[in-house]
């Protein structure tokens, strides 16, 4: 594939283009950037969180490796910023008359699709969702369109923000979510419309009858195959290997949809059986074979429906490690882990497929607090930590890790020592502490000078 050229973007001049799959990074990658709408980006000089995460990771990489090691920075625009930089003469009450592909052209440039699809790393700040309707969704859009078929959550609990579970200490997961297939495929036909009455038609000749299944209803379709669920299964699994995870649970709701949720779980097992089995010990084998307790060094794979699943996060969340689950389920389940250890200021993601991977925070623009340099840049920053551990960086992505909870810990040991002290977290952590208020926050650019000078 040669170099593609662009309409706005001037690619950098040095670095090296990563291929995907791999298993050798260089040393130089260029990955892009797109720092993103609202909090994202940079305005009249003040820095977004995107900005002072990149400046802490890129301090950590030099720490790290001395100059040997660095990422090329290549940005690239979507969301708001794409629009009024493209086509800043369409105007908002135009948008909806244009055809999906000329809006998705506004919020994702092709320059942006060229480079991605060239390079094939991202880190991505927060998007605006588009207006107009016709185009709904930049990260779907994203995820379909590179087959990004992996949704990675990483949540874990840092010492010093106050979490709504007492639990939350033991919180230590990473969920897999599928992403390309499930009832997000978009097949659903309208109540009362042409193809929905097509449709009912053709499930009444297969024996529905008015007691299942009504004429007014609206249809939708999940679609789950053995493939897709085997690649994200098979991530999941290498993930555990990779990091020495205790567990891998699969998540479903196979008691009730069995051809779907429930052969999610069994393709899992056999992937697990087949592809994994020096590695890894059933949970039935751990009963049947091993007294219950499951032998040194081996992952233990077991599922839990899902609703289980719910409670199990907060009564037990030690005994859950990695999650492997359909799209529905995890879309759901990330965000009640989330919530668990609090703080969405913190909550890092990556959309993982064979061929490229976007890193990316899960909250949105807070555009409330644009341009004034105070939320969170800790989601942008944990998102380019699982960036760096993809790239094989360990030291750099642990160097981070540690000084992020250094970074907390000391403003939970200056918090106890009396109220009124400057903190070292941002506003939405500051607040958390009794006597404390968003006031006493750090800067978005305060914390990222903490946390460097923590590395
Ligand atoms: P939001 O942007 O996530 O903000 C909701 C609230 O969450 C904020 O007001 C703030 O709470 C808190 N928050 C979010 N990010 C924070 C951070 N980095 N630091 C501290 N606090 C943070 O959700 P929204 O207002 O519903 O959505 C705004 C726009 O973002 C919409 O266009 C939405 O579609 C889009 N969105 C994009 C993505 C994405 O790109 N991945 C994801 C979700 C939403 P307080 O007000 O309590 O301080």
């Amino acid at each position: 594939m040669s170099a593609p050229t662009y309409d706005k973007l001037t690619a950098p001049t040095t670095g090296t283009r990563v291929v995907l799959p791999t298993s050798k990074f260089p040393d130089d990658p260029i990955v892009c950037l797109l720092r993103g709408d609202g909090i994202g980006q940079d305005v009249d000089g003040v820095p977004g969180i995107t900005t002072s995460a990149v400046r802490v990771l890129d301090a950590a990489v030099q720490k790290a490796y001395g100059g040997k090691r660095k990422i090329n920075w290549f940005d690239v625009h979507a969301g708001d910023v794409a629009r009024s930089m493209y086509y800043p003469e369409v105007k908002d009450e135009q948008v909806g008359k244009l055809s999906e592909e000329e809006q998705r052209k506004l919020y994702i440039p092709d320059d942006t699709l060229k480079a991605f699809e060239y390079y094939g790393l991202g880190l991505k700040g927060p998007l605006t969702t588009p207006i107009g309707g016709g185009f709904r969704s930049i990260n779907v859009f994203l995820r379909f369109r590179f087959d990004l078929y992996s949704c990675v959550r990483p949540v874990k609990y840092y010492k010093g923000v106050d979490a709504p579970n007492r639990n939350a200490s033991k919180v230590d997961m990473c969920i897999f979510r599928e992403n390309t297939e499930d009832v997000y495929c978009g097949i659903e036909f309208k109540s009362g419309s042409d193809r929905a009455k097509k449709v009912i038609a053709f499930l009444r000749d297969m024996g529905y009858g008015p007691d299942v299944l009504l004429d007014s209803a609206g249809i939708g379709i999940k679609p789950i195959s053995p493939e897709r669920t085997k690649r994200l299964v098979r991530m999941a699994l290498q993930y555990a290997v990779d990091k020495k995870c205790p567990s891998v649970t699969l998540c479903h709701k196979g008691n009730i949809m069995k051809f779907t949720e429930g052969a999610f779980k069994d393709w899992g097992y056999e992937i697990a059986k087949t592809e994994f089995r020096d590695h890894i010990v059933t949970e039935d084998e751990v009963y049947k074979d091993f007294g219950g307790k499951a032998p040194a060094g081996k992952i233990v794979v077991k599922d839990r429906i899902a609703d289980s699943m719910f409670q199990q996060i907060q009564l037990r969340p030690d005994e859950y490690s990695v999650v492997a689950t359909p799209n529905l389920n995890g879309d759901y389940l990330s965000d009640a882990v989330a919530a668990l250890t609090g703080g969405i200021g913190l909550a890092a993601g990556a959309n993982i497929g064979d061929k490229a991977a976007m890193f990316e925070a899960t909250h949105g623009t807070a555009p409330k607090y644009t341009g004034k340099n105070m939320a969170n840049p800790g989601a942008v920053l944990l998102s380019g930590v699982l960036l760096l551990e993809y790239l094989q960086w360990f030291e750099a992505a642990d160097a981070v890790n540690k000084a992020v909870e250094k970074t907390f810990a000391e403003s939970e040991e200056i918090a106890k020592s009396g109220s009124g002290k400057k903190l070292f977290v941002t506003y939405d952590i500051a607040r958390q502490f009794p006597g404390y208020t968003d006031k006493d926050g750090a800067s978005a650019s305060g914390f990222a000078d903490r946390v460097i000078v923590n590395l």
